[in-house]
């Protein structure tokens, strides 16, 4: 028993406090949203800005432990928390996965590739960052882009000072803190989610391959059509990272496939979307294998028991949902928010397949 205090009232919330709840545990969110997702499956929410020190100090006092389903909140909202109460990850991990540059650094510091990039803090600087990296190359804020908010595509045509003014109007532009990076011509993007516990074991899910559509994630697949070594690869990066970072928790790690290996993109250290396919398909979930991380639990099996494919369903795709449920190869999940914003996140569905099986549907069980 006990209570797990989560940072954070999306969907993301919203699932690790059902797995919490499974596993005899009291949640309490801490959100800016009122009747957030989070919060709405949750024992208790803290309604305030993530900046509010007397919300985040009674919000620490009630709870056993605090972790995060949103990374993008400042340090000394997290010091402020961890003066009272045990805070997993730690607000290293969080400093490194919110700002891109020091993201990159970190990977290439440990010797993980990533794109080509450079920092850049203008127009002359971005002039001379494309002048050594080429073109096409993609400009994104440092910080708080998600979804692909906050970045400009530059191809052989585009104006440097354009394309530093339009990012100066996107998440995070006004900063002036940017990143450019090579364009890379992958064959496909896989990520993997990797739990680490406080003694240091871990387990890591099986590599999903994910397309996006309009940037944001569409589907993840599993099994990813990649050869074992590359998904052994993938996965020994995100071990590499998960241990350099001491996380205590979950770390999603998102890489590009080339014909010359692995990069990779970004991480997150928290549960990923890429990840929901293991609620349906795996011994223990990304929601539970995370509760048990950062509560001190031994970390489960996170063995695949069905190929699946995880599809999102973004603003009015969640409108026929009706038809989803008649469908019983589909598993559903909603999210509770009312409003079908475009772009929104609204629910996932999982189709699963026998394991080992192709796609064909003579072949379904
Ligand atoms: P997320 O919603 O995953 O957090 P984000 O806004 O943080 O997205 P990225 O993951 O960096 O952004 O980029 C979004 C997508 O844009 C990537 O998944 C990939 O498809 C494409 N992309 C990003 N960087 C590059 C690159 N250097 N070269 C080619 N494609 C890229
Ligand atoms: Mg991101
Ligand atoms: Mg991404």
């Amino acid at each position: 028993g006990g209570t797990v205090g989560i940072v954070g009232g999306g969907q993301l919330g919203r699932m690790a406090a059902l797995a919490a709840a499974r596993l005899g545990y009291r949640v309490h969110i801490f959100s800016p949203e009122p009747d957030s997702p989070a919060a709405q499956v949750a024992a208790a929410a803290t309604v305030a800005a993530y900046t509010d020190p007397a919300a985040l100090e009674s919000f620490a006092r009630a709870v056993d432990v605090v972790t995060f389903e949103f990374e993008n909140i400042p340090a000394d909202s997290v010091r402020r928390l961890a003066e009272i109460v045990p805070v997993r990850p730690s607000w290293t991990v969080l400093e490194t996965a919110q700002d891109r540059i020091v993201e990159k650094r970190f990977f290439n510091g440990i010797g993980i590739a990533t794109a080509p990039w450079r920092a850049v803090d203008g127009v002359a600087a971005l002039e001379a960052a494309l002048a050594e990296i080429g073109r096409p190359a993609v400009l994104k804020t440092a910080r708080m882009g998600y979804d692909g908010k906050g970045q400009v595509r530059i191809d052989a045509d585009t104006d440097a000072a354009a394309a530093w003014a339009a990012l100066g109007k996107a998440p995070g532009g006004a900063a002036g803190s940017a990143i450019l990076e090579g364009f890379i011509d992958f064959q496909g993007e896989i990520s993997v989610v990797i739990a680490r516990g406080g003694d240091g074991a871990w387990a890591a899910f099986d590599p999903a391959w994910n397309v996006h559509r309009h940037h944001i994630l569409h589907t993840s697949t599993v099994p990813a059509p990649i050869p074992a070594a590359t998904a052994t690869a993938a996965i020994d990066i995100a071990r590499r990272a998960a241990e350099a970072l001491d996380v205590i928790g979950l770390l999603a790690v998102e890489m590009f496939v080339t014909p010359d290996g692995l990069l990779v993109n970004e991480m997150a250290p928290r549960p990923h979307n890429s990840g929901h396919w293991t609620i349906d398909a795996c011994l223990t979930d990304q929601f539970e294998q995370f509760i048990r991380a950062v509560c001190g639990l031994p970390l489960g099996s996170p063995r695949r028991h069905s190929d699946a494919v995880m599809t999102n369903l973004i603003g009015d795709e969640a409108a026929d949902w009706l038809d989803l449920l008649r469908d019983p190869e589909a598993h559903l999940h909603l999210y509770g928010k009312a409003e079908a914003r475009p772009g929104r996140k609204m629910g996932h569905v999982t189709r699963l397949h026998r394991p080992g099986g192709g796609f064909d549907e003579a072949t379904m069980i």
